[in-house]
């Protein structure tokens, strides 16, 4: 690990103020940080320890849940208004990493962890995100955990995170500290796809801090779930997922929103299934419909186009499940 500057901050202020200098970054629960420092990938000249801010715990508001970004994965998934009104994002977190990740990792670090294509981690291969301009080994290489929406010929790795696919699908915004002042950034947009950029991940300014994310809470009569499917049930990321939330009423969609994980270089809201969806019958006709319509921009390569096929039916199960359990769908 290269040598580097350990800063701990007392204050919002403190920690913006610090991370204002080149080569400074922050460091947070570390599950993802510090994997990338011992790598290699990752050599910062200034590590600002956040941990100590008081920015952790969740506070419900009428119509919105107020999440300060310190507050781990664990504590948020056994919110008792995320259990309530939010099936979706506690599915989420509950389906990622393992519990001991999730009782160290960040709600802000979850939302900014990197992508885990191997080739990003693996100093050998070329990589655009990680060294612009050298190229991208995972295009002519082992691309199956790869996306299939959002690609360009620079980059086509997967966004890792399951949580942030829930957010998308429900307008969540984050709360940003940065020298400049507080701005309020809406998820939806918050993410780049690569294009000729993709070691720009995001809409973060340089030095700019996560300090709140605040979620719409759904509103009563919907339902929502996210469904995960992986090689493996537990401690491994997506190959595709999807975060749906669905109000049904004489048997009819009125209000849909839906967002795909693990086929894509952004956590992917499909307005196209929204628009298939509202208004039609809740029927599982309708379903394969919005499918169909959320994957018809897929660009798959030889070797992850089976998750064409796959998106469509994890999307369609999704659907199904939340609009005919009796209660909010839950993971098996
Ligand atoms: P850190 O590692 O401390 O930081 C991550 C990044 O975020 C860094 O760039 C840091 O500078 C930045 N950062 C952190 N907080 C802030 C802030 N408030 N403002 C600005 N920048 C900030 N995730 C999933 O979603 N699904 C999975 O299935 C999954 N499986 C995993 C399996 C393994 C084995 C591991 C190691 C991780 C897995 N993860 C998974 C990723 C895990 O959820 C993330 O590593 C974790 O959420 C990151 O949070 P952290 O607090 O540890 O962030
Ligand atoms: Fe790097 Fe993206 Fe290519 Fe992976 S897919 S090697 S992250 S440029």
């Amino acid at each position: 690990m290269q040598p580097f500057e350990y800063v701990r901050a007392a204050g919002v202020r403190e920690a913006v103020t610090a991370a204002a200098g080149p080569g400074a970054a922050f460091l947070a629960g570390g599950t993802t940080q510090v994997d990338l420092m011992k790598d290699g990938v990752f050599a910062p000249r200034t590590l600002i320890d956040i941990t100590r801010l008081p920015l952790r715990g969740v506070t419900a508001e009428q119509n919105v849940l107020r999440v300060g970004a310190l507050t781990t994965m664990e504590e948020l998934a056994a919110d008792p208004v995320v259990t309530r009104r939010l099936p979706v994002v506690r599915d989420s977190l509950l389906l990622a990493a393992s519990p001991q990740l999730r009782n160290m990792a960040t709600i802000g670090g979850n939302l900014l962890q990197r992508t885990r294509c191997r080739y990003y981690r693996d100093l050998s291969c070329a990589c655009n995100r990680r060294t612009p301009g050298a190229g991208c080994d995972a295009i002519g290489g082992q691309h199956r955990m790869h996306a299939i929406l959002g690609t360009s010929e620079h980059c086509i790795a997967t966004h890792a995170s399951d949580l942030a696919v829930a957010l998308v699908a429900l307008d969540a915004t984050v709360r940003v500290s940065g020298a400049g002042g507080e701005r309020t950034v809406p998820l939806t947009g918050f993410y780049r796809t690569p294009g000729d950029r993709p070691d720009v991940e995001h809409a973060l300014q340089p030095g700019e801090l996560i300090t709140e994310i605040a979620v719409p809470l759904l509103p009563e009569g919907t339902r929502s779930g996210y469904l995960k499917v992986r090689d493996r049930v537990s401690y491994e990321f997506a190959l595709a997922s999807a975060a749906v939330a669905v109000r049904v009423t004489d048997g009819v969609v009125r209000d849909a929103r839906v967002a795909l994980g693990g086929l894509a270089t952004v956590p992917w809201r499909s307005p196209e299934a929204e628009d298939v969806l509202r208004g039609a019958r809740a029927s599982e006709e309708t379903y394969r419909a919005a499918a169909e319509a959320a994957l018809a921009a897929a660009r798959p390569l030889p070797g992850n186009a089976f998750k064409v096929e796959l998106g469509k039916r994890t999307l369609v199960r999704a659907l199904s499940t939340v609009t005919e359990s009796l209660g909010p769908w839950r993971p098996e």
